[in-house]
């Protein structure tokens, strides 16, 4: 994965030097951490996290049990491993969470750029091949252009848009839903109305685009919020763009403190910038990273697994 790939070249060099020896000193030990540690930190991997995170490996590497399976070096690999998966799942590794009573909700929280409105596409289509009846909601009416690109990317993966503008959709107007009466400026009435409009319909998921900006908007915090408060979603997704460096951890808390997301989607892992911020975002908040986009085509998405993240890092 380019995004990672100079992390995955440093963290093997850092390994590559035990691998010559027997058993490993302290010194050896505290030389290979040094490596990784710098290795995260130049990865741009949140401070916090890397201090933690040596610390756990040392700690654990230091107390190794001598293994028959697996020589030093292997044995330090696979603290280093597990103690990684660690980080990327906030111990957790758990699929989306469906509602027992249908529609499943699902809302989109993340500055603008982010991929929120690229990542409804692809979760729709994801949905609708798995035999869901997606329909996604355009309630980002911050941006002139939002709704007309929602509708694009709905069509592109063959999955309804329901949406304010001149009155909703033609198929929201056809069934005497969200009539032009809608306030079209009004993004919480927007997402309460596709409620009931997929609950007559049938729709069993509900995706739902909100507004970002390009920095944190107690505003349009607020706004998120209020949405999020009209339709109590089953999960409230936070999008991060895993180039964006430092600031990840910032926005994330931000976006947590906001909205109290249920789980985070990394998008732009195909990029070639350093994505060692995004890897910090489960640990900074405790909340899991449950799917990874990896393009801007609506297959370039993947369900993440931090057990397989890890080993692709590691590999
Ligand atoms: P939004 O403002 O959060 O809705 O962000 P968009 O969905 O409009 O995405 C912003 C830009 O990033 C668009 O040009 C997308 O095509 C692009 N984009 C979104 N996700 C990905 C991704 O996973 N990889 C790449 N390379 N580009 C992406």
């Amino acid at each position: 994965m380019a995004t990672f790939s100079s992390l995955t070249d440093r963290l093997s060099s850092a390994f590559k030097n035990l691998r010559s020896k027997g058993k490993l000193s302290e010194a050896d030990i505290d030389g290979t951490i040094r490596e990784i540690r710098r290795a995260l930190l130049d990865a741009d991997v949140a401070v916090d996290v890397v201090r933690a995170f040596t610390g756990r490996i040392r700690e654990r590497a230091l107390g190794a049990e001598v293994s028959d399976a697996l020589n030093p070096a292997q044995q330090v690999v696979s603290i280093v491993h597990e103690e990684l998966t660690a980080i990327l799942g906030a111990g957790v590794d758990r699929p989306l969470n469906f509602a027992k009573n249908p529609p499943t909700i699902i809302m989109l929280a993340g500055l603008q750029g982010a991929g929120k409105t690229t990542l409804a596409g692809k979760l729709g289509y994801w949905l609708k091949d798995a035999g869901h009846t997606p329909l996604l909601v355009a309630a980002d009416l911050q941006r002139p252009n939002a709704v007309t690109q929602l509708e694009v990317v709905g069509e592109r993966a063959g999955v309804p848009v329901f949406a304010p503008e001149r009155g909703v959709s033609s198929e929201a107007v056809s069934a005497g839903l969200a009539t032009p009466g809608t306030d079209a400026g009004d993004p919480v009435q927007v997402a309460r109305d596709s409620i009931d409009f997929a609950r007559q319909k049938m729709y069993d998921t509900v995706i739902i685009d909100t507004a970002g900006r390009l920095g944190i908007d107690e505003e349009l915090m607020a706004q998120a919020r209020s949405i999020r408060d009209a339709v109590q979603p089953d999960e409230i997704l936070f999008v991060i763009d895993a180039m964006i460096g430092q600031d990840a951890v910032t926005t994330a808390k931000a976006f947590d403190e906001g909205v109290d997301f249920t789980g985070v989607v990394l998008s732009k892992v195909d990029g070639d910038a350093r994505g060692g911020a995004a890897l910090s975002v489960a640990s900074v908040t405790g909340k899991p990273i449950l799917f990874s986009s990896t393009g801007e085509g609506l297959k370039d998405f993947e369900v993440f697994h931090p057990d397989r993240m890890s080993s692709r890092i590691l590999d």
